[in-house]
């Protein structure tokens, strides 16, 4: 069961081939004996997961349901939950537990879907590799030594070692894209403002965007479909019609133009990974793809600027965990000065703490000028580039990531050489555009994800050209060894 896609899941369910209670406790089984070797799960909610499968069977039976009613998902642990803990990968939230749902885990909820729980990540989405969530590094199901990556890296092996069938997660510079990569699965960031923010924890909202982790283009666009859509409760969230990006799967790529910024392909990039890629690309020409060389000029800049204005973001956006309210509160404050700084200083680890030192910094009244304003200057620039290349292609084409998954321990001591991780990521957020990533042949047997950036609200597009590829070749199938 774990191998079958959703639209195979769910003409089951329809044809009662298995009920919805049966696919999840397959799923829970699996979790039990498996996830021990991956700690890709925060929280398993097994109990409410049987009672909405329950709910999920009485749908199907009177003929309510929708593609996704019964199917078993799990959620990052960076969307609030109402009833099941909500921890942001963090001491901080540890005893949290969200008074109601965000609005995707809602919609998804409305649509049917089961959840089976919620997903490790990064200490407040923070990281390229799941090392800095307070529950522990994930490992990567195809060698147990590496990184998943990161923020998402609980959603990325949960999905590849079938361990659900689908998960949200979240991309504030590559957080869905890399770890699809590094997992052999396929990810989508929608465009910025595509899917609500409401409910999901905040870490750099100009930026965050939530995403599907799936085994397949196609899943992600049952996902997606439910998911994405205006939501008044969300001030950024936008207001353009969202298509059928099922529907719009099968259409044809002949005379696509594809975009190869030559920035993708320089010094940094470990040749067999781009020896993949360039044999994906070709595998594009074969469908009727046309190749066009371009430009991102500013795109080196991305990774500074975004080490600006991230962190800048953070740093007001966290401001709110203050030991007061809710979260980690300090045992026997002196005074609320004393209250404050402890409970901050116990509840965040040392990658949150960093980010926030240097959001203070670069908005403090003597560097602002110097660094935020300055970046936010030059994310223009970066956005421009993009819209250039739009005006000669339909989408781009690189790597996701410069190198397989990397050993578990490798980078914590360097954080520039962590942060260049998403040096092929990063531009997209900077830009709001959408981006995904799919699976292409292996190195060495770790994966290796294809980047394909969109221009806004291309999301249909993006899926389209993804499906076409997997349509024609076999590697999203692969399944980690253990895992099958
Ligand atoms: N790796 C990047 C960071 O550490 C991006 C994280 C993300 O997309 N949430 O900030």
């Amino acid at each position: 069961m774990q191998n079958k896609s959703i639209a195979q899941l769910a003409a089951d369910l329809r044809l009662r081939t298995y009920s919805s209670v049966e696919l999840t406790k397959h799923y829970l089984e699996r979790i039990a004996r498996l996830d021990p070797r991956l700690n890709s799960f925060v929280t398993v909610a097994a109990d409410s997961a049987l009672v909405a499968a329950e709910r999920a069977d009485q749908m199907l039976k009177s003929g309510e349901a929708g593609p996704l009613t019964g199917i078993p998902i799990a959620h990052k642990d960076i969307f609030c939950t109402q009833g099941i803990k909500t921890s942001c990968g963090s001491r901080m939230l540890d005893n949290f537990v969200a008074p109601y749902d965000a609005t995707v885990v809602e919609k998804l909820a409305a649509a049917g879907a089961v959840v089976l729980g919620k997903t490790n990540m990064d200490e407040f989405a923070m990281g390229s590799s799941n090392e800095t969530s307070f529950y522990g590094p994930v490992k990567n199901p195809w060698d147990e030594t590496k990184v998943p990556g990161g923020s998402s890296g609980g959603s990325a092996a949960a999905v590849a070692a079938r361990l659900c069938a689908v998960a949200t997660g979240t991309d504030t510079g590559g957080s869905i894209r890399q770890p699809a990569a590094l997992c052999g699965i396929t990810g989508i960031k929608p465009t910025y403002g595509r899917c609500s923010r409401w409910g999901m924890i905040a870490f750099a909202s100009s930026l965050d965007q939530a995403g599907v982790m799936a085994r397949s283009a196609a899943d992600a666009a049952f996902l997606l479909d439910e998911m994405a859509g205006f939501d008044s409760r969300d001030s950024t969230s936008a207001n353009v019609p969202v298509p059928d990006y099922v529907d719009a799967l099968d259409d044809g790529i002949k005379g696509l133009k594809i975009g190869l910024p030559k920035e993708y392909f320089g010094d940094g990039l470990d040749s067999r990974v781009a020896a993949v890629i360039q044999d994906a690309i070709k595998e594009y020409e074969r469908l009727g793809a046309e190749i066009v060389e371009i430009s991102l000029p500013n795109s080196p800049l991305s990774v500074p600027v975004y080490y600006v204005v991230a962190p800048a973001e953070c740093s007001s956006n966290l401001a709110r965990f203050d030991g007061v309210r809710y979260g980690h509160r300090c045992e026997n404050p002196e005074d609320l000065e004393d209250l404050y700084k402890r409970s901050r200083a116990e509840g965040f680890g040392a990658e949150v703490q960093r980010r926030i030192m240097i959001g203070a910094y670069v908005l403090s009244a003597g560097y602002y000028d110097a660094y935020y304003l300055k970046a936010q200057k030059i994310r223009h620039l970066i956005a421009d580039d993009f819209k250039r290349a739009f005006e000669q292609v339909d989408v781009i084409m690189g790597p996701t990531s410069p190198t397989t998954a990397f050993p578990i321990g490798d980078k914590m001591d360097d954080p520039v050489s962590m942060y260049l991780n998403d040096i092929y990521t990063i531009a997209t957020n900077l830009a709001g555009l959408p981006g995904m990533s799919i699976p292409v042949a292996p190195v060495d047997g770790m994966p290796v994800g294809l980047q394909i950036i969109g221009n806004y609200f291309d999301e249909a597009r993006l899926l389209n050209v993804a499906h076409q590829f997997q349509h024609a070749t076999h590697w999203h199938q692969a399944a980690p060894a253990g895992f099958e």
